[in-house]
């Protein structure tokens, strides 16, 4: 039998891999490599060139990642306990070969050989930034460590990995093990029809007669939006606020705790190896933001300026819930008020606006505006190899050409990690052979999917998440650089990746934008001028209470990585930090942080801050749309030329000046959030 993750392919065999081909490919792969590497080393350092090392060693990444990338997105899309065990399986090999080739003083040296031979003097500024950054990363591998050091670096590594995986399996399997079975219909009052079809769909799904309540986020986000029983809303709060934690219904099954508490301690650890305070300060070792205070002066005065506006926000909705005679609000309270203040001073009503947002006509007008913008054109492809028949596969042209293709999984389903994410299944590059790879996406979300023969139909919420990954996407397909290192979203800061997809967001509160995303379901009528009027007179409503929100978040994250060892519980910093910025306090049996993913087992950990960071860019990048047309395709052409195409070739700064002609001004984000005295 052979092994599809050996072969060689365009676009990976997902149907044809089982995870008994795992294990098997990635350690040939392994062993191959390291033969590969050994042979590359035997050229004397004086005559290594770009295309001896660099783009050789870049072959033998890609050999590596082409197997391991459909692995890992299976593993987020279709966990099973078989894939789940073999994904496992390989994450302390992968660690030791990346340790190993972070830690290999014979590359190392021949990196700083190329770097001053002669042929630098004529590198391009994408091949100098690679090599700047390469030298960079040897040393946050450990490269000057003593043995000792290394080897304990190397052990951190592999275990953090673990942990990582850990935490996420935790979170998935303490998301699927509650349920809460419904036969009364009574109990459902207030949420819309299409939310009960969903779990009716779900009960079914399980051969259970009524409705299923899951916490899969659809669910969860209908009952705490619409639910009018308050007691049901308490008890999914719960059990969703508790998930992989000491407390709630699943007390202590899946408790993420100790995998925080190591997570944390070894990283500390890592941190000090390589000469830095603190996990902070090694974050920012790659980031655009330069220092510990400059993060935290940041965030506190974005806390500073809107906690008013978050009071006053606050204040509202209390008075708002009195009035409907709840005197206590609590935090399963906070959604549902909301909704109904919304849309008691709007008569907006979030639901019913899922109407004029059927899949198709939003991604119809997604794509129409990045042709307008970009100058690109996008076509579905019919005949390719997929996980999910509800996944579909797009290519993105330029005058004829093909510039890369995307997937997208956009549904929310059992056994597929919850959030939104872009991830790069292929990068550009050119090959050794000269020719040019183009890039591959893969797009995943996690919306409400279709019920029956009604298309599916998004929330506004939905929509401009969607718009968020295009924009990831769009960093990683339109990229002009053709050195792996650079391209796409490699090699970009962490703090100035979330630029292009929060920026891609404004469109979806551009009547402009709206007009080509919005078309009634059954109608096809757009939607209408008075409610199109009331949506944007929403859009800030309570944002000083999601601002607010997002930097306990984010000072809970930095703060956590910055002082870890000064004695203080997880809680405790968490707590500190309310007492900074918050205005409403979750019950004391939350236990958020056991499933704060981001930090715990993706790449923003100290890095949550990036969120905020890049949004003062995306806002004051989309000011120039304002300035010039939101639809001007030459500023669309000069956005795509200086910051998408650009990758991680230049200084994120360097590229925002460029586009901008200017440093960024944190003036935009306040204006577009209301958050401004004249606003007050
Ligand atoms: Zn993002």
């Amino acid at each position: 039998m052979s092994n599809p993750l050996l072969q060689d392919f365009d676009l990976p065999p997902y149907a044809a891999i089982r995870p008994e081909h795992v294990e098997p490919a990635v350690e040939q792969i392994l062993s191959e490599n390291r033969a590969a590497i050994t042979q590359l080393l035997t050229q004397p350092a004086s005559q290594m060139t770009w295309d001896s090392l660099v783009v050789a060693l870049d072959e033998i990444g890609e050999r590596l990642s082409k197997a391991w990338s459909p692995v890992r997105h299976l593993n987020s899309v279709c966990n099973s306990a078989e894939l789940r065990t073999a994904y496992e399986a390989c994450l302390p090999k992968l660690s030791a070969y990346w340790t190993e080739l972070g830690q290999n003083r014979t590359l190392f040296d021949a990196y700083q050989a190329l770097a001053q031979s002669p042929e630098a003097i004529g590198f391009d500024t994408a091949q100098q930034t690679i090599l700047k950054n390469t030298v960079r990363d040897f040393r946050l591998s450990g490269i000057d460590l003593p043995e000792e050091g290394q080897q304990r670096f190397g052990a951190i590594s592999a275990r953090l990995s673990e942990l990582g995986s850990t935490f996420s399996n935790q979170v998935l399997d303490a998301t699927q093990a509650w349920t809460r079975h419904i036969t009364d219909e009574s109990q459902l009052m207030g949420l819309p029809d299409s939310a009960k079809a969903q779990m009716a769909q779900a009960a079914k799904g399980k051969d259970l007669a009524g409705w299923l309540i899951t916490l899969e986020f659809p669910s969860y986000y209908a009952v705490m939006t619409y639910a009018d029983d308050r007691a049901l809303r308490q008890e999914l709060y719960t059990a969703y606020s508790t998930r992989a934690s000491d407390q709630g219904p699943n007390a202590g099954q899946f408790d993420n705790t100790p995998v925080m508490l190591e997570i944390l301690d070894l990283r500390q650890e890592l941190a000090q190896l390589l000469g830095y305070a603190n996990y902070a300060e090694l974050s920012l070792a790659t980031k655009m933001a330069e220092s510990v205070e400059q993060v935290t002066h940041f965030l506190q005065d974005l806390a500073q300026r809107s906690k008013g506006f978050a009071e006053r926000d606050l204040a509202e909705l209390r008075a708002f819930a009195t009035e409907q005679g709840v005197t206590d609000l609590k935090s399963w309270d906070v959604g549902y008020f909301s909704e109904k203040l919304r849309q008691s001073r709007y008569d907006l009503n979030q639901e019913e606006l899922r109407a004029w947002f059927p899949i198709d006509k939003v991604l119809s007008g997604l794509f129409a505006i990045v042709q307008r913008l970009y100058g690109i054109e996008i076509r579905e492809l019919h005949d390719f190899e997929s996980w999910h028949p509800d996944v579909r596969l797009f290519e993105i042209l330029e005058q004829g050409t093909s510039l890369g293709r995307f997937f997208f999984d956009l549904y929310a389903r059992p056994h597929k990690r919850g959030g939104a994410w872009m991830d790069g299944a292929r990068d550009k590059r050119r090959t050794a052979h000269g020719h040019v790879q183009s890039p591959v996406a893969n797009l995943v979300c996690n919306f409400t999917p279709a019920v029956g023969d009604q298309p599916a139909l998004l929330t506004h919420d939905e929509v401009t998440t969607l718009f968020h990954e295009f924009g990831h996407g769009l960093h990683h397909l339109l990229t002009y650089i053709e050195h792996a290192g650079a391209s796409g979203i490699n090699g970009v800061a962490w703090d100035a990746v979330e630029l292009p997809s929060q920026f891609m967001e404004n469109w979806c509160w551009e009547p402009e934008g709206l007009a080509l995303i919005s078309g009634h379901y059954q109608s096809g009528e757009p939607l209408p001028a008075e409610k199109l009027e009331r949506m944007l007179a929403a859009k800030n409503f309570q944002s000083g209470l999601m601002m607010v929100r997002q930097l306990e978040f984010s000072l809970f994250d930095f703060e956590l990585h910055a002082t870890h060892g000064d004695g203080r519980s997880i809680l405790e910093v968490l707590e500190k930090v309310r007492d900074e910025v918050s205005v409403m306090r979750p019950p004391a049996e939350n236990r958020f942080p056991n499933s704060f993913s981001h930090i715990f087992a993706g790449g923003y950990a100290a890095g949550y801050y990036s969120y905020k960071w890049a949004e003062v860019l995306s806002a004051d990048a989309f000011s120039r749309f304002e300035e010039e047309g939101v639809l001007n395709p030459e500023t669309g052409r000069s956005f795509r030329e200086a910051i998408l195409a650009q990758g991680g070739s230049q200084e994120p700064m360097v590229l925002f000046v460029q586009f901008r002609g200017r440093e960024p001004s944190i003036d935009a984000l306040l204006r577009h959030l209301g958050l401004t005295a004249e606003a007050a």
